[in-house]
């Protein structure tokens, strides 16, 4: 596997982080993940909008799915793979695997595996960690990864476009194809999340013209319109959190119809053909 290209020179792979409004990691540190059940899910309504969405464009899509949804919201996984999309893993409490020992991040990666697979009946073989929080040099998180039947891994974020898609991250122990976060040079990312809602369409437009390989990646909270305003984060947070929600899958569309999209499985696909 080397590099993928697709006939229009590109290629664009649609995946979405499953997971709720206030499941951000702004302010993270100063709560707990327990507290999550007494706030007002949004999980299914807005998880619903993307599937519309992707119906009315005849798309598939890689879904990150956080397993602390998964356990509460079971029905959004159901959605999601009844539709044929893919299912990915999230982790389950959304911690970032820096802030956790090797023996937590094993912990809390089997309990989200366990958690989406019974649901689906699927083993699952794609990862991301919360915030793109990996970096190919944290061996032990891959080994980990592998060792519980992970094969495809989007945690990692670079500042250039490496020569081949996927990255294949491998010692004696593992070996994943790996599609990262690409950001511009000035490193922040652009296809996906606040920065995709905040930047104007032109320089969004212009930036996707620039770059071959687009890993977009958005939150059913992306395209929340009344996205729900909460002192658990900072005045300025909240303004942030909720900016431009209500224009956001309009815009999103614009792109998609101009760089049709794959998923993971299928850029993995796309690379073993063009390079047996
Ligand atoms: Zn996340």
């Amino acid at each position: 596997m080397t590099l993928v290209k697709s006939k229009s020179g590109g290629v664009n792979i649609l995946t979405f982080d499953i997971e709720d409004w206030f499941h951000t990691h702004q302010n993270r540190h100063q709560y707990s993940g327990h507290i999550w059940q007494k706030l007002p899910s949004k999980i299914v309504s807005n998880t619903v909008r993307i599937l519309d969405m992707l119906d009315r464009h005849e798309l598939k899509a890689t879904f990150f799915i956080l397993g602390w949804v998964a356990k509460y919201y079971p029905e959004v996984v159901s959605m999601i793979h009844a539709k044929g999309h893919e299912t990915g893993a999230h982790s389950y409490w959304h911690h970032s695997p820096q802030r956790l020992s090797h023996a937590d991040f094993e912990k809390d990666l089997k309990l989200c595996l366990d958690t989406i697979q019974d649901i689906t009946g699927e083993k699952v073989t794609a990862y991301r960690a919360p915030g793109f929080n990996l970096n190919p040099k944290d061996t032990w998180a891959f080994e980990i990864l592998a060792a519980h039947g992970i094969k495809t891994d989007s945690s990692v974020q670079l500042v250039h476009i490496p020569k081949s898609i996927p990255l294949i991250l491998k010692n004696r122990n593992y070996e994943i194809a790996e599609f990262p976060l690409v950001t511009t040079s000035f490193g922040f990312p652009y296809s996906g999340g606040g920065y995709f809602r905040v930047l104007p369409s032109v320089y969004v437009n212009y930036l996707f013209k620039q770059y071959k390989y687009h890993l977009l990646y958005f939150h059913p909270r992306d395209f929340d319109p009344d996205y729900p305003f909460i002192n658990l984060f900072s005045f300025f947070r909240n303004q942030l959190n909720r900016f431009n929600t209500d224009r956001c899958m309009d815009k999103l569309e614009v792109v998609l119809e101009q760089y049709p999209t794959i998923t993971l499985k299928e850029a993995t696909k796309l690379s073993d053909t063009k390079n047996p």
